[in-house]
């Protein structure tokens, strides 16, 4: 017989999960305004709400947080997390930052002014606050491929190339400070950017004089995904996939929550010293001295360690592996769930698989809502709460998807875990004809609403 697939790793400590009834979780629920995010841990039983920051990290990791330096200038922590940046990806220059979006900030304070327009292929939502918040206009370029649920494109994260080319074109040069490439690009399902697109924006930022950013958070599932399906790079490891790639950026920011495997932190790197001094100013006065950022040193050299860990091959297959599992799991059911999978969640069709409720009443929340009475299991809304008001009608942004996301975290869960997802989704598909009803704002804030709204049942 063919040996079966299995983990690339065993365990070697665990955490206890409780189950809950569905009246407790009907209960909590509803004291948590309807909102999963309010909710406390202890009652969710498995949580797909995120990945981020929500990883299991490795022995090494954690070895590697015994001997961190926690010198406020020059650390050897900094030191170790500069050489393996300069390592994978080839900037020399870089600046640690408490999370991802602190690193949007600290970067676009230098670069994003007034009335700019940043292209980009989905942008994430922190990217598309810290766009809008300085009244700069986020311009999605996705490849219309992506808009279509179940269509088999080993790409969906590419940038169209002919709507970028236009607003390059249409647009004086010095209001687009860089485009933004997203790897992979989260709003739009997990999906990879290949190779050759990064190629083909750079030479096109190039040709209008402008720059490329990659909004790094899971470069090396993208990796993964080059190799497995871009023509040319079969036989080439993740970490020669990751340099190339990278030789298309002129900077990165980074969430390394994501595919560095830590709980927390993030960087923002660049191949212009100049870039580099202005933005270290503001890093000072934002997130800490330049050779800490916000991290302490131990949390700085596990990520060192995650960073090499996540570029290699094996624990990337089974980590997409685990996450094809699922999608599997639940497409057998007949659940609709967008294809190909992502990197790093699965992701339903929430109209699709709740057809009767209307676009107005939040039909991705409801029925993340319902997955979590059914199951504990909590998922997150990647629908018209995410998608938020326009920023100057302030008319409600309606996406062409509305989608719940299951996402994965890093080395945490098993597939018996996987297997209980499955069904509970699936017990709320046979139910889903009794929907009538979503919901209704009772209250949201002005920006990134989704973290903290106040919602109540339509009766
Ligand atoms: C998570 C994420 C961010 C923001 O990072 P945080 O660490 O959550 O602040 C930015 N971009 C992408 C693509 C992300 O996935």
């Amino acid at each position: 017989m063919e040996l079966p697939f299995a983990e690339s790793y065993k365990i070697k400590m665990v955490e206890t999960l409780r189950r809950s009834s569905r009246e407790e979780r009907e209960k909590w629920l509803k004291d948590s305004c309807y909102n999963l995010f309010k909710l406390r841990s202890e009652y969710v039983y498995i949580d797909l709400l995120t990945d981020s920051g929500t990883g299991a990290m490795s022995d090494k990791q954690w070895s590697a947080m015994m001997v961190g330096d926690e010198s406020y200038a020059g650390a050897s922590s900094y030191h170790l997390m500069k050489d393996t940046i300069k390592k994978l990806f080839g900037f020399a220059d870089f600046l640690p930052t408490h999370q991802g979006r602190a690193a949007e900030n600290v970067l676009f304070t230098v670069l994003v002014k007034p009335e700019n327009i940043i292209p980009g292929n989905s942008h994430f939502d922190t990217t598309k606050g810290h766009i809008e918040f300085r009244k700069a206009h986020a311009v999605d370029c996705t490849i219309d491929e992506a808009f279509n649920p179940t269509l088999n494109h080993p790409f969906k994260g590419n940038i169209n190339l002919n709507k970028l080319e236009k607003v390059l074109k249409e647009n004086p040069i010095e209001k687009i400070p860089f485009i933004i490439v997203t790897l992979t690009c989260n709003s739009s399902g997990g999906q990879p950017v290949s190779l050759q697109n990064l190629k083909d924006v750079h030479m096109l930022a190039r040709k209008y004089g402008t720059r490329v950013l990659f909004d790094s958070a899971r470069f090396a599932e993208n990796a993964y995904f080059i190799k497995t399906r871009e023509k040319g790079y079969e036989n080439k490891t993740i970490r020669e996939i990751v340099l190339e790639m990278f030789s298309y950026a002129d900077m990165m920011t980074m969430s390394s929550k994501k595919d560095a495997i830590v709980n927390i932190g993030g960087f923002i790197a660049m191949r212009d010293h100049d870039l580099f001094q202005q933005a270290s100013v503001y890093n000072i006065l934002f997130e800490g001295y330049i050779t800490y950022g916000g991290m302490a040193g131990r949390d700085m050299s596990a990520l060192s360690q995650g960073l090499m860990e996540a570029t290699e091959f094996d624990y990337l297959e089974t980590r997409v592996k685990q996450v094809a599992y699922l999608g599997e799991k639940l497409k057998n059911y007949g659940v609709p769930v967008l294809e190909p999978f992502g990197g790093h969640a699965i992701f339903i069709d929430a109209k699709k698989f709740l057809p009767t409720i209307p676009k107005e009443e939040f039909i991705a929340q409801t029925l993340a809502i319902e997955i979590y009475l059914e199951g504990g299991v909590r998922a997150v809304e990647i629908g018209t709460l995410l998608a938020d008001r326009d920023p100057e009608t302030r008319e409600n942004r309606f996406p062409e998807l509305e989608m719940v996301r299951l996402a994965i975290p890093r080395r945490v869960y098993t597939n018996n875990h996987m297997d209980y997802v499955a069904v509970t989704v699936a017990n709320v598909y046979q139910y889903r004809n009794t929907f009538k009803n979503g919901f209704k704002i009772i209250r949201e804030a002005p920006i990134l609403r989704h973290f903290t709204v106040e919602l109540d049942k339509i009766c």
